[in-house]
């Protein structure tokens, strides 16, 4: 039997839908949802993410700021653009792309941001509010990632899944995440040993590693729903983590690179941005 694809693409667009009428909701009770987005020196991947984000909000309605600041600049000069950005009343979501250059200490940029509007969910006060279960905003990636598998209809809710990365922006929230799902959990990285037989166990298996083909058939217990989220550059073309033919005969249901996980994260990020926005419209 061969896997049932889950379309991260279809599903974006579907939600996308969503959006774009609680922005319209929004925009009738005078309020636009607006993101910043910084971005700082001239890296090519980080500029093409900042403008699929900027065509991204402009599809759903939202008002979007791309503050473009030179390589060299200074962390005082850019945690200034985010103090007047914190108190600016047409932003509701900032999102500082990363990586940033060296001078920059990335966690100082993160905690300068106002939690409130902090739509990437990297802040430690929404961090600590996941670990602890309560109302924050969840990380883009990880939210998509639970998306994703609520759209094969199956229950998380008592199911062993197994993630390997623990990564901050993917691995360790969506291992909270599941836990909160009510999922037995098991967190794998790279000093895990048995890592295959750990793997096998799964009912869900979500792969954030970075390592193309590192997850086969052999890792994959018969009728698993596998999430691969490994975005891996090989002989110019796009593949992630999991070898995804062989992966075919075993899993019950996975994502494919492209068209799996990377269109879910943006969606999360508007979705994000928009629920900055009611938020503050309720008070
Ligand atoms: P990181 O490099 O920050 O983390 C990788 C994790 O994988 C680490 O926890 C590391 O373990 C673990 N690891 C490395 N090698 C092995 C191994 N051989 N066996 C088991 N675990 C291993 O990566 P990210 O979490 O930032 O990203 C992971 C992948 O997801 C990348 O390909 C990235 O491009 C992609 N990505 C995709 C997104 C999307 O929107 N689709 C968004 C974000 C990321 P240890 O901690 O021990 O070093």
């Amino acid at each position: 039997m061969e896997a049932k694809i889950i379309d991260g693409k279809d599903l974006s667009n579907r939600l996308r839908e969503d959006i774009k009428s609680r922005v319209e909701k929004l925009k009738q009770n005078g309020i636009i949802p607006g993101l910043a987005v910084i971005l700082v020196g001239n890296d090519p991947a980080s500029a093409v993410y900042v403008r699929n984000k900027e065509r991204a909000c402009n599809g759903v309605g939202i008002y979007s700021r791309v503050i473009k600041l030179d390589e060299n600049t200074s962390q005082e000069a850019l945690l200034e653009y985010i103090y007047r950005l914190n108190v600016d009343e047409t932003i509701h979501g900032i999102l500082v792309q990363l990586p940033l250059p060296p001078q920059i200490d990335p966690n100082a940029v993160i905690n300068a941001i106002d939690p409130a509007k902090d739509v990437d969910g990297f802040h430690p006060v929404n961090m600590g509010r996941l670990v602890i279960g309560e109302e924050c905003f969840e990380p883009c990636t990880p939210k998509g990632i639970i998306r994703l598998i609520q759209e094969t209809g199956q229950p998380i809710a008592g199911k062993h899944a197994v993630v390997i990365g623990r990564s901050n922006i993917v691995g360790k929230p969506v291992a909270l995440m599941l836990l909160r799902h009510n999922a037995t959990v098991t967190l794998c990285h790279s000093k895990t040993a048995n890592l295959r037989e750990i793997a096998r166990q799964a009912d869900i298996l979500v792969v954030a590693v970075g390592r193309p083909n590192l997850v086969d058939s052999s890792f994959i217990k018969q009728g698993a729903i596998v999430i691969d989220v490994g975005i891996n550059r090989v002989d110019d073309k796009l593949v992630g983590d999991v070898n995804f033919q062989d992966a075919c005969h075993v899993a019950g249901w996975i994502t494919p690179v492209p068209g799996g996980v990377g269109p879910m994260t943006i969606t999360m990020l508007l979705e994000n941005t928009v629920l900055a926005a009611e938020r503050k419209w309720v008070g």
